[in-house]
């Protein structure tokens, strides 16, 4: 069984594109969609649109919920709030699992003008993608360019 592991951000919903370029990667990889499983975050956005995608298809899915409430590894200052690492904290657990390819879905270029706020960027997309790609998983991302879309490779 192969491990596709996907991120994206929480605002993510374009479901035709999700399951073309899940089509394009099973292709790629040269499998059938139930010798794939799907590896996600289980969170809103491109997590639900993937693992919906991914089971129409016939794909496996693994879910890897963030916990929000545990503090590990952290430098929150009050534990009575959710933690600000647990998405990171999670990543790093799915990667820990193995990937044979890693597919993102940011919804922002991984470099912004100086200045720009850091709430909603696909931060977390792309600190996966850059995690991935330096472990040595192959890892792409979907880029819109002149209302096409393409998969670029995220280069370590
Ligand atoms: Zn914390």
């Amino acid at each position: 069984m192969k491990r596709i592991l996907i991120t994206g951000s929480r605002e993510y919903r374009d479901l035709t594109e999700a399951s073309d370029a899940l089509a394009r990667v099973l292709q790629y990889l040269n499998l059938a969609p139930h010798e794939a499983v799907l590896v996600h975050g289980a969170a809103q956005g491109a997590d639900t649109v993937l693992a919906t995608a991914a089971s129409a298809m016939g794909m496996g899915t693994e879910a890897h919920p963030a916990q929000w409430s545990l503090h590990e590894g952290c430098s929150c200052k009050d534990h009575s709030k959710r933690c600000g690492f647990a998405g990171f904290r999670r990543n790093t657990y799915m990667l820990s699992l193995g990937a044979d390819f890693c597919l993102g879905f940011p919804l922002h270029p991984e470099q912004l003008p100086p200045g720009t706020p850091t709430k909603n960027t696909s931060r977390g997309t792309w600190n996966m993608l850059r995690s991935a790609a330096s472990a040595g998983v192959p890892t792409y991302f979907v880029r819109h360019e002149n209302g096409r879309r393409a998969l670029h490779q995220v280069i370590p």
